[in-house]
């Protein structure tokens, strides 16, 4: 448990938290949306600082980052708590849980098992990284110096103050649209009242020099609005740039929707072809292993320049400094493409009870002592 960084002081001990764009009014003893973020005594706590639901090594194609040091390996890491509340979320057992608790597992820990791994950086995933945002950034401080970079996978309802912590030591960030961020559908299924600080969001890290990657997932019947596709991909393209890469997800029955099917191959590739049209460059299909929007295709030549089945690499067209090996058109990547995509898995199961123990949040110690 740790002091937050960004809240204000309002009158009668009630603290607005400024972590997200729901800037939650806060009484005294209770939590925000979230249910990781306290109020002690009209002084904000994030109560999980430390406490990890889950950590593994990914390869960053996972996350997915295709332009950001393809081919290399992440640290990723999660706590519990979400400023969302999705209907389909994937991981709802750790974003919907309100648990206090959890691997005890300090920034320096974190860093020293990046390393130890061979990982080339750390990402914040699985929950909703703005939410823990003290414990990325001193965790992310500490990498940076130890040449490690830092990724979130967020879904970017983010604050200026937030974005401006953010710049101090985030480097890429996959931000997460769902139901092509039409509103009604960000209203009904995941408790977000209005996209629109999203795009701020967008707007500004990538002024601040933060590397940005879209992804949306395609909810069938409910969130595959194709005007709403197209708004998005146009919104894009006029403010981020057509460089931009964005990955339509396929979205899989799960959660409070696990009555609705998987999204048919044919309704993903018709975003494709709007993203295309609209003048997107690097268009990706998500969570279809085997499909050919997979690969990253050189926007001059048109051949493939990253071969890919999953999340791994099969083949590199690329010359050193990133450009085309058949036209010499410079791809937009951030960083550098890693050989390991070359060794036999970027999976790694990390033993984390070996190390430290499961441990649950002592909330009468603080109690006691303010
Ligand atoms: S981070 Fe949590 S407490 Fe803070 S505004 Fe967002 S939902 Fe509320």
């Amino acid at each position: 448990m740790k002091k937050a960084l960004l809240y204000r002081e309002l009158p009668n001990g009630i603290i607005e938290c400024l972590a997200c764009a729901r800037r939650c009014k806060i009484p005294k003893g209770k939590y925000g949306f979230c249910g990781v973020r306290w109020n002690l005594n009209g002084e904000l706590y994030l109560v999980v600082y430390g406490k990890l639901s889950a950590i593994a090594i990914d390869p960053i194609e996972k996350k997915p980052l295709y332009h950001f040091n393809p081919g290399s390996m992440v640290l990723s890491l999660s706590t519990y708590g979400c400023s969302w509340a999705c209907e389909f979320c994937q991981n709802f057992d750790i974003s919907q849980r309100r648990l206090l608790e959890g691997f005890d597992v300090s920034p320096e820990m974190l860093v020293e098992f990046a390393e130890s791994y061979g990982a080339q950086g750390l990402t914040y995933t699985y929950n909703e990284p703005s939410i823990f945002v003290e414990y990325a950034y001193d965790a992310g401080v500490l990498a940076r110096k130890r040449g490690l970079f830092n990724t979130f996978v967020t879904n970017g309802y983010f604050t200026d103050e937030m974005i401006d912590l953010l710049s101090k030591f985030l480097d890429a960030a996959t931000v997460d649209f769902k139901g092509n961020a039409e509103p009604k559908f960000l209203r009904k299924y995941c408790k977000v009242p209005d996209p629109e600080p999203i795009f701020n969001s967008l707007v500004e890290m990538k002024r601040k020099g933060i590397f940005i990657e879209v992804t949306n997932l395609v909810v069938p019947r409910v969130g595959d609005n194709l005007e709403y596709a197209r708004k998005l991909c146009r919104w894009i393209v006029d403010n981020l740039g057509p460089e931009t890469p964005i990955h339509f997800l396929r979205f899989h029955p799960d959660y409070n929707l696990d009555y609705l099917p998987w999204t048919p191959i044919e309704v993903l590739e018709r975003h494709v072809e709007i993203a295309r049209k609209e003048g997107l460059m690097y268009v990706y299909i998500g969570n279809v292993p085997g499909h050919p929007y997979e690969h990253t295709y050189c926007p001059k030549c048109g051949k493939i320049v990253i071969k890919r089945m999953g999340f791994d690499i099969l083949e590199v067209n690329l010359k050193d400094n990133n450009e085309c090996k058949f036209c010499g058109f410079k791809i937009n990547i951030g960083g550098k493409v890693w050989n390991l995509w070359k060794v036999s898995s970027r999976f790694v199961y990390i033993p984390i009870q070996a190390f430290t123990k499961y441990v649950k949040v002592d909330i009468e110690k603080y109690l006691k002592s303010s």
